[in-house]
């Protein structure tokens, strides 16, 4: 509403300026008449050179006989009548209106005026978002007719929504699932990573259900003040019941949702429990006759309370996880139909570039490699552009700024030259996609590989592969330096994880039974795990099993490295030399190395670019 009182107030104030202005300019006109002094006018009269005399409070208009006209400020009018009278003068005397009549009819027709604006306004019909300001002042409650977020820019979780949709047909009619016996479920929960569109897809539902949609986030509820929440929760549902069939949308449900049991602070607690407890009860109260459907989102249903995800309330939860590459190629087709794409662009390609890529990393990586095309005083996006978008933000800017000396970039490239040779040694490792010896963000090299495909489960042989890899690069300084650096601090506390979820998770210890050791218990965002044994004996297996596994495969790098030394040295070189080799370049060195091992080594020389 404060739109339209706003769009009003700034139509009156134009309406004052022009009437104003109006005011003005018949003043000024009015002064275009030559004035002359009393005593000359009065002189005028004894002279009987005034033919006629127009009187305006105190302003007198005089005309001569010869037609001369001016304008004069009468002192004391009466004092003027009987002159005028006595020498038979024609008089006129006109109405004065004082500034203040003026203003008073100019605020009148401002406000008539201002009104028959406003209720044009109005009828232009409802507005299509409104906020409604009706609870505690704040605005909370968005009742959107007409989003517009459309199910086609929600793509890569066709389960996910043909769930809503059948709830949604429920909705809509609920007449032949009442017939077979059939209720639409009261509460569905949308659970995911955050970024993977839960948000998003409610906000299509708005768009398409074509029943009312009340959206609020589950923050709104939370108040200092005890009671405020649950007295929120409560007029929320009676609107709602107003507007049935209709759908409720919570937002980030676990600011309100969250376990009561686990919560930290006390005075908070209070307001919460109430608030849940609120809930709760609406959420009982309505029968199922009354269609309303609660839907809600979250990151965190691990710390939801159990009493919100019972049958009867959110007994439907949709889990949306981060899109495999099929997802993701649909996603970039919707956020790419926005950016001028240039002939060609494989958006396979990019999709199978991004593992692990959110519907949100996406939209971010499009609009990155959009603007890097701009950068480059392009008017299309090219593939290299995705490709620089996506070390962007996965590895940080590219860090000009910080100068390496030349025995650190030695270092580094043998650092890089072990992660790459290795992985492209061992079998079943994943293609090596680029070395870069340049500083990103915190990392000072990378050595990155895209798998060929997506994978969710791993076997053994493909982790350790996995941990000798990250070896590599304390392996290779090792091999030239004899000595160990800080460079591989976030190499080992990643091949030390691994070793960890291996022997602990995955039961995958050579010496220890298939057991579990550690549980998650962090949802989505990971975080924290349950111990599942007591004794110092497991604690002791587990440190020697995790020693175990990163020896035997910090060792076996250490030999293949040894191995391959000559060529790690002038691969190094080549490094430090082009600072970055993509996949093509790397192609082409190590395709050298094979016809290096066939023939003679001079001629292998040549190959080195
Ligand atoms: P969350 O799951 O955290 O609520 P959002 O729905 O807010 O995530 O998603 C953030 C943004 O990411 C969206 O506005 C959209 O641009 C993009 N996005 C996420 N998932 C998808 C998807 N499945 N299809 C298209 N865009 C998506
Ligand atoms: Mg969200
Ligand atoms: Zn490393």
């Amino acid at each position: 509403m404060s739109l339209f009182v706003r769009n009003v107030f700034l139509f009156v104030v134009v309406l004052f300026i022009l009437f104003s202005l109006f005011l003005f300019y018949k003043t000024e006109q009015r002064a275009t008449l030559p004035s002359q002094c009393y005593t000359d006018f009065l002189k005028d009269i004894d002279q009987e050179n005034v033919k006629e005399v127009e009187m305006k409070g105190h302003m007198l208009q005089v005309e001569t006989p010869d037609g001369r006209r001016y304008e004069t400020v009468a002192p004391d009018t009466a004092a003027v009548l009987p002159k005028i009278e006595e020498n038979g003068i024609r008089l006129t005397v006109k109405r004065d209106y004082s500034i203040f009549v003026w203003i008073t009819l100019l605020f009148v027709v401002s406000m008539i005026l201002g009104f028959i604006a406003w209720s044009a306004f109005l009828k232009r019909g409802e507005p299509q978002v409104e906020e409604r300001e009706e609870f505690g002042s704040k605005k909370i409650i968005t009742f959107s007719k007409d989003s517009r977020v459309t199910f086609d820019d929600v793509a890569g979780i066709a389960e996910a929504k043909t769930e809503l949709e059948e709830v949604i047909s429920f909705l809509k009619d609920p007449s032949p699932y009442h017939k077979i016996g059939a209720n639409i479920p009261k509460g569905v929960l949308l659970q995911g990573p955050p970024g993977t569109g839960k948000t998003l897809l409610a906000k299509a539902i708005a768009g398409e259900s074509g029943v009312p949609f009340f959206s609020i986030s589950g923050s709104d509820f939370v108040e200092t003040f005890v009671g405020v929440g649950a007295s929120r929760v409560r007029d929320l549902f009676e609107e709602a019941g107003k507007n049935a069939p209709c759908i409720v949308f919570i937002d980030e449900i676990d600011a309100v949702g969250a376990s009561r049991a686990g919560s930290m602070s006390i005075g908070g607690q209070d307001e919460r429990g109430q608030t849940l407890n609120a809930l709760l009860v609406e959420m009982d109260g309505f029968d199922s006759d009354n269609t309303i459907l609660v839907l809600a989102a979250t990151n965190r249903p691990d710390i939801l309370d159990p009493a919100l995800l019972r049958s009867g309330r959110f007994d439907r939860q949709i889990t949306i996880l981060a899109p495999d590459i099929k997802g993701r190629e649909k996603i970039i087709q919707v956020h790419t139909k926005k950016i001028s794409l240039a002939e060609g662009v494989s958006l396979h390609e990019v999709a199978r570039a991004t593992p692990g890529f959110t519907g949100a990393d996406i939209a971010n990586l499009v609009n990155e490699a959009a603007l890097l095309a701009v950068r480059d005083h392009r008017q299309q996006v090219v593939l290299k552009d995705f490709e620089s978008a996506r070390d962007r933000i996965m590895l940080g800017i590219e860090n000009k700024g910080m100068v390496l000396s030349d025995d650190d970039r030695r270092s580094l490239a043998y650092h890089e030259t072990g992660h790459a040779i290795l992985a492209h040694t061992l079998p079943g490792a994943d293609p090596l996609q680029k070395v870069t010896i340049i500083p990103r963000g915190r990392a000072l090299g990378q050595t990155q590989q895209l798998p060929l495909a997506d994978q969710h489960a791993y076997s053994r042989e493909k982790l350790l592969t996995r941990i000798t890899i990250l070896m590599g690069g304390r392996a290779a300084e090792e091999i030239i330096y004899k000595t160990r650096s800080t460079g591989a601090q976030e190499d080992l506390l990643q091949a030390t994880e691994l070793a960890i979820a291996m022997v602990c998770k995955w039961g995958m210890a050579e010496s220890l039974p298939p057991r579990a050791y550690l549980r998650d218990s962090g949802g989505f965002l990971g975080g924290p795990t349950d111990k599942l044994f007591s004794s110092e004996d497991a604690e002791k297996d587990i440190n020697r099993e995790v020693n175990q596994m990163i020896e035997k495969c910090y060792a076996e790098a250490l030999s293949i490295l040894q191995e391959q030394k000559d060529f790690m040295d002038n691969m190094a070189e080549i490094l430090i030399k082009n600072e970055t080799l993509d996949r093509e370049e790397l192609d082409i060195i190590f395709d050298c190395t094979v016809s290096k091992r066939g023939k003679d080594s001079g001629q292998a020389d040549s190959c080195m670019v």
